[in-house]
């Protein structure tokens, strides 16, 4: 049968917008596009997941584990990529894709870690949430790289407050410039050797300020997060098996199912987009074509806009894989640079060392959180031989935490000594801003495809002198604030880890004034093609220091608003 010109399929198929991917940034497209009426198809290549009755392990103990929470020696064989995660175990492995699931090309190493389900890597992701200043968003018109930032830290500031009350952030007002304030819940606690490194730091160093993590956990629920079913945070640390209480942000717990109570949310799960259908009469995107993952048919959806939110490296291989006539080589790929400007966080950086003192002091729970001190080089001026800064995390701990923590020994002696916790110990690690480069890319493989017909992505990124130099940086400056606290016997080391681990890259269809030096415009609407907004870190033009998943949910709730209201107004 045909109505207007559409077949009943056709019409059963067609929603006013289609969300790609139901992770971090997904979730809060699908729940803001909901709320505002707009009948809303989520297309999600995993499986489902539902929030409590999909985290099999969640109430687990050590002992009802096989390996005792450890893989086995096989299963880290088989998938060597993944396994350099550190939060791929026995118990959360089924969150993750193994090597072998979704084979990619890497041309310079590149460690890809991905989660695909219902919910994508929300369920495993770290939590760790800051906001971007305007240091970072004016850095590369300063410093003469990638492309000026269309927007500024005012265009972004009430989507920060938006999010933030809805996930729920723990932590301080700490009053950093070029930290900005979020809205917070009660903190976590610094312990005892992390307060009195926090009074060296101060003491010895201006402009370094140490701070608690500020943490997607409810410590303190609100009547917005007891409406979604979420529960106060039991400081298990148990988080990436997912949590039963809700207490930290997921799509699962969070936004998805606050979508669905709008009556306007579809979710089309195992369900993997394969391009973006480009209309050449009508000049604009008409829908996507799908992939079933477990009958392999395809299929056609049909909306007025589309939001790509497949996570950075994925969407941008839909984009390339979204051919049509007046788009030979990708969705909006007029200029050639759609793939270009990948980036990524510096993680090769750690320090450990011990401290003296405080053995009479414990700390209660397992705090899902960390020390921070947020960037202090190149902020107020160009100080240093490299662009841009980083932030440094921390943590002290008892030695003996977490049954030995990888101690050596046999026997009962090495029992007996397991019962004591051990003296302190301090770990720090760099997480630093990379310059996007027109080199550092990632494109289609023209031999290799995946299971579902789909040219596998090539990954060509790497790190540079700039890197290096940070690097070096931040031991010179993290060893000497360590000594200066009072730490001992400091043993830095360079991890070496290849990019992707750091498991924060952004970029590849960056934002921009200019169509011909840029993809996407201040909305994220891709410059030729209105109706596709990119939302997710593929659109991100420069990397910043900070962890960058809330500034994605901050400009993701921005552009889904002003997508709504566009439609309203007919222009899309
Ligand atoms: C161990 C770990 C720790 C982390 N810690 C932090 C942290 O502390 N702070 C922070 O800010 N970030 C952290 N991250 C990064 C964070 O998880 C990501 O930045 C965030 O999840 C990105 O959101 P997203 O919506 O772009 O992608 P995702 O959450 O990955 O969601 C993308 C979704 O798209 C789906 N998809 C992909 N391709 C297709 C397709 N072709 N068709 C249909 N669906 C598709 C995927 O299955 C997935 O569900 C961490 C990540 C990991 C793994």
């Amino acid at each position: 049968m045909q109505v207007n010109n559409q077949t009943t399929q056709e019409m059963d198929n067609t929603f006013d917008a289609i969300v790609i991917g139901s992770g971090i940034s997904g979730g809060w497209a699908a729940k803001e596009l909901c709320e505002k009426g707009l009948k809303t198809l989520v297309l999600e290549r995993g499986r489902p997941v539902k929030h409590m009755a999909d985290y099999p392990t969640a109430m687990k103990n050590p002992w009802d584990f096989k390996y005792r929470g450890d893989l086995s020696k096989q299963v880290k064989e088989n998938d060597p990529i993944v396994d350099k995660c550190y939060a791929y175990e026995e118990a959360t492995e089924h969150f993750f894709v193994k090597d072998h699931e979704h084979p990619y090309v890497q041309e310079k190493p590149f460690d890809w870690i991905k989660g695909y389900q219902e919910g994508g890597k929300s369920l495993i992701w770290a939590r760790q949430t800051q906001r971007w200043s305007d240091f970072e968003f004016e850095a590369p018109k300063r410093d003469g790289f990638a492309v000026d930032w269309p927007i500024r830290y005012k265009d972004l500031e009430k989507w920060y407050s938006h999010v933030e009350e809805f996930v729920g952030i723990s932590g301080n007002k700490d009053g950093i410039a070029n930290l900005p304030d979020s809205e917070v819940l009660p903190p976590f606690e610094l312990n005892c050797v992390e307060k009195a490194i926090q009074e060296k730091v101060k003491e010895n160093y201006e402009n370094r300020h140490v701070i608690i993590g500020r943490c997607a956990h409810l410590t303190e629920p609100k009547e917005i997060h007891i409406q979604q079913g979420r529960g106060k945070c039991q400081a298990r640390h148990l988080c990436y098996r997912g949590c039963p209480f809700g207490a930290y942000f997921s799509s699962n717990s969070s936004t998805l199912p606050w979508a669905e109570k709008t009556g306007n949310l579809t979710i089309r799960t195992n369900s993997v987009v394969h391009s973006i259908i480009y209309d050449e009469t009508q000049k604009k995107a008409i829908g996507v074509k799908v992939i079933d993952t477990e009958t392999k048919a395809e299929t056609e959806f049909y909306a007025k806009i589309i939001f790509v939110n497949a996570a950075t490296l994925n969407t941008n291989l839909i984009l390339l894989n979204s051919k049509s006539e007046r788009f030979p080589n990708g969705l909006g790929n007029d200029n050639g640079l759609l793939g270009k400007y990948v980036g990524f966080h510096n993680y090769r950086g750690n320090i450990l060392a011990d401290y003296d003192g405080f053995e009479d002091q414990y700390y209660y729970g397992r705090r899902p959180t960390t020390a921070f001190i947020p960037s202090f080089k190149n902020v107020f001026k160009q100080d240093s031989d490299f662009l841009r800064g980083y932030m440094v995390a921390f943590g002290a701990s008892r030695k003996n935490w977490g049954q030995g923590n990888g101690k050596e020994g046999f026997g009962a002696d090495f029992k007996n000594d397991l019962t004591k916790p051990g003296g302190w110990q301090v770990f720090m690690m760099i997480q630093g801003e990379t310059i996007p480069k027109e080199a550092n890319h990632v494109r289609l493989s023209e031999t290799e495809k995946d299971d579902w017909g789909i040219p596998q992505l090539v990954t060509s990124i790497e790190y540079d002198d700039n890197d290096e130099k940070m690097l070096q940086d931040f031991f010179k400056e993290g060893e000497e604030m360590l000594a200066k606290s009072g730490c001992t016997n400091i043993r830095p080391w360079d991890t070496k880890q290849a990019p992707g681990l750091d498991i924060h890259e952004m970029g590849g269809v960056r934002m921009g004034h200019d169509p011909k030096t840029s993809l996407l415009n201040k909305h994220n609407q891709l410059h030729n093609c209105k109706n596709v907004f990119v939302t997710d870190g593929a659109c991100m033009t420069s990397m910043g220091n900070q962890n960058p998943s809330l500034t994605f949910m901050a400009i993701t709730a921005r552009a889904a608003n002003f997508a709504a209201e566009e439609i309203k107004k007919g222009n899309l």
